[in-house]
């Protein structure tokens, strides 16, 4: 980390930038709040960062430990936050709740997912597009057409639409038609798809890889990071463990723990951790507990009939209930459901 003096020039930050790049280390991203500090990232040795630290206008050399500086609370020891819309953020005091179906499945039922959910105040749409299904003869969602029906639905009840990019070669389309890209945790360590994410105007959703530790997670998290896009939330969702009695275990461990060794800001799905609705809603409610920032809930106007996820997804009723427990507890905790 460099930071420079209050007074350096312009031709001198040019200067330091240019010996950053000689020395083929990566990134300038500029962390400025009243005077210019420089991320660098890559393996310098210690002579040339004390060459760096003696050119003009260089305040001083901090050598940052993390070897996720980016992502570390450490290097911007500030919360992150990370804006969707207009007043529409993840971070900060408010707990962001974003809900939908598991899958875009019609127009109808979209509609009415999202209409249940923006009645509990929701503001956040979500609902997958581009499915990541474990068998290939299992529905694998209405892709572009999918992207178009939460745009137009979203905009209609003045939602913002979360949705999950699979392949680098999506990531424009995806990037047109939502507000937030989610990166599911079957992806989170394809890194060019990281490297697709890092180059839009977009935030990103990075779920945790079902058998990823949190230092893999933010390894991860640093790609998008270091690849120039800053606006990166984590979200949990639960890891494999030995226990069969729910389709995964959500580590609500990782929610204190990320908060304190990063200043990202951290989701937690219940759904995809619970695998049954009939956990979701204490799972969530605990997850609002430990400091979680926002939630991401599956609900679906008919669970039944759902093509996918359906036996975790909650039902407009069942959903209307954990929201008001929602509230309870995050004002218990201090913040507010937004
Ligand atoms: C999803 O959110 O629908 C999803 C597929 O989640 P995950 O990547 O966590 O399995
Ligand atoms: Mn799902």
């Amino acid at each position: 980390m460099i930071v420079m003096s209050a007074h350096a020039s312009p031709e001198q930050l040019q200067a330091v930038l240019t010996r950053i790049e000689t020395l083929g280390l990566a990134a300038e991203i500029n962390l400025g709040t009243g005077r210019t500090v420089l991320g660098v990232s890559g393996q310098g040795t210690e002579t040339e960062l004390e060459a760096l630290g003696l050119l003009e206008g260089v305040e001083r050399v901090v050598r940052v430990l993390s070897d996720y500086p980016l992502a570390s609370r450490e290097f911007h020891p500030e919360d992150r936050i990370v804006s969707l819309t207009d007043g529409i953020q993840i971070g900060g005091p408010g707990i962001l709740i974003m809900a939908g179906p598991c899958a875009v499945e019609s127009r109808s039922q979209l509609q009415s997912a999202a209409e249940a959910v923006s009645a509990q105040g929701v503001r956040v749409l979500r609902g997958g597009a581009f499915k990541p299904r474990t068998s290939p003869y299992a529905f694998q969602g209405l892709g572009v057409d999918g992207l178009r029906m939460l745009r137009e639905v979203a905009d209609d009840l003045g939602m913002a639409v979360v949705t999950e990019v699979m392949a680098p070669e999506d990531v424009a389309v995806v990037a047109r038609h939502a507000d937030l890209l989610q990166i599911g945790a079957r992806n989170m360590q394809n890194y060019r798809l990281l490297e697709a994410c890092a180059r839009v105007d977009k935030p990103v959703l990075l779920k945790r890889g079902m058998s990823s530790t949190l230092e893999e997670w933010l390894h991860a998290a640093e790609y998008i990071l270091a690849g120039g896009n800053l606006q990166v939330a984590l979200c949990e969702r639960g890891i494999r463990t030995f226990e069969p009695m729910v389709r995964f275990t959500l580590d609500i461990t990782s929610v204190p723990v990320l908060k304190r060794v990063s200043s990202l800001p951290v989701v937690v799905d219940p759904s995809h951790a619970a695998g049954r609705y009939e956990y979701v809603k204490s799972i969530g409610l605990a997850a609002v507990a430990a400091g979680a920032d926002g939630l991401l809930v599956e609900v679906h106007p008919n669970p039944k009939e759902a093509l996918s996820d359906g036996p975790q997804s909650l039902s407009p009723k069942a959903f209307a209930e954990m929201m008001s427990a929602a509230r309870k507890v995050a004002e218990a905790v201090g913040r507010v459901v937004t």
